[in-house]
């Protein structure tokens, strides 16, 4: 690990003064904002993340989670996974939230890490975190060592030839399937970004995976106000039972009238680039009955632009499959 200079501002104006240092230096990573560091200080250790100067954003009054005027929830960046998984309002009114944060790590991880920065946890490709390894993602231009070499775990939708990895984020599948929006703050002032537009494909440049710009801090993040009657659900699938990452799983958000689906949102993480919006699926639920021919057909039509790699084709079949039985305990459930 290198040396870096630390901060504790206590104020957001601090805050982002000194995150402003980042929109002028060189290189955008000099400056990097820190709260749970179950992401950073890990990749700091592997000197994949190499800050000059390291800002500790936990004095700063962001960890509330509170009702909006409008019915929604505001959810603090400093919020803790473990706080929002188990907050009540959480609980009742977005349940696909609170089960895709309790799929996640382990309770001493989920105690550590915030909302936030679950936000811009970063991918698990070995190959990023092998310093030894060409990878674009962490040094544009070098290559990718994963699209001919381990792969069984990276993404099968969103690839470019420059890069597969997946996003490994469990929270943020949940957040897209209930249209989240990301309030965020920085030298150039504050701003509103939907979730579906804060990320971004790798194509040439995998190093950039969000819109957010040197300096920007997130925080909050806000969830629509839930419309009654709605359902939702989070299935994840894994090598493991706990503290592992997705291979699929699918977030959904469901409006039923009878056996009669009146509006979808399906997200899917594990085989998406980023957390995966599947317009297709929703198309192919909307105004169609909640039963098998249907689900299968939302899952077809969701895989269907899947590429595969050398040793991950066996996810295709495995996300379709998640999506149907996601599909059918969301129906069943009262
Ligand atoms: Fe790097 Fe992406 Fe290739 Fe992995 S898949 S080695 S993160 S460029």
């Amino acid at each position: 690990m290198d040396a870096f200079q630390f901060s504790r501002p206590t104020s957001l104006n601090q805050a982002i003064q000194l995150g402003a240092k980042a929109s002028t230096a060189q290189q955008s990573a000099d400056v990097r904002f820190v709260a749970g560091g179950t992401t950073l200080i890990d990749l700091m250790k592997l000197n994949v993340e190499r800050p000059k100067q390291v800002v500790d954003i936990n004095l700063l009054p962001l960890e509330k989670i509170e009702p909006t005027p409008e019915g929604g929830l505001v959810i603090g960046a400093l919020a803790r996974n473990a706080d929002v998984a188990l907050h009540p309002a959480v609980q009742r009114d977005y349940a696909v939230l609170s089960q895709a944060l309790l799929s996640g790590a382990s309770p001493q991880l989920r105690n550590m890490a915030t909302t936030g920065g679950n936000l811009l946890q970063r991918t698990r490709c070995v190959y990023f975190r092998d310093t030894a390894h060409a990878c674009n993602k962490r040094e544009p231009g070098s290559g990718c060592s994963a699209i001919e070499g381990h792969n069984r775990t990276l993404a099968i939708l969103g690839t470019s030839k420059d890069c597969i990895a997946s996003n490994p984020s469990d929270q943020n599948v949940a957040l897209t399937a209930l249209e989240a929006t990301i309030q965020v703050e920085g030298p150039r002032g504050k701003r509103t970004i939907p979730i579906h537009e804060f990320y971004l494909l790798p194509g040439s440049t995998p190093h950039r995976e969000t819109v957010l710009e040197p300096g920007d801090m997130i925080v909050s993040v806000t969830l629509p106000p839930p419309s009654a009657g709605t359902k939702s659900h989070y299935l994840k699938l894994r090598d493991r039972a706990a503290y592992e990452f997705a291979l699929a799983s699918a977030a959904i958000v469901l409006k039923l009238d009878g056996k009669k689906i009146e509006s979808a949102r399906v997200a899917m993480g594990g085989v998406g680039t980023k957390p995966w919006r599947s317009p297709e699926a929703e198309h192919a639920l909307q105004g169609g009955t909640a039963d098998m021919a249907t689900f299968r057909k939302a899952a077809e039509a969701a895989l269907k632009s899947a590429r595969p790699a050398s040793e991950n084709g066996f996810k295709v079949e495995l996300a379709k499959r998640c999506l149907v039985r996601a599909l059918v305990t969301t129906t069943a459930t009262t």
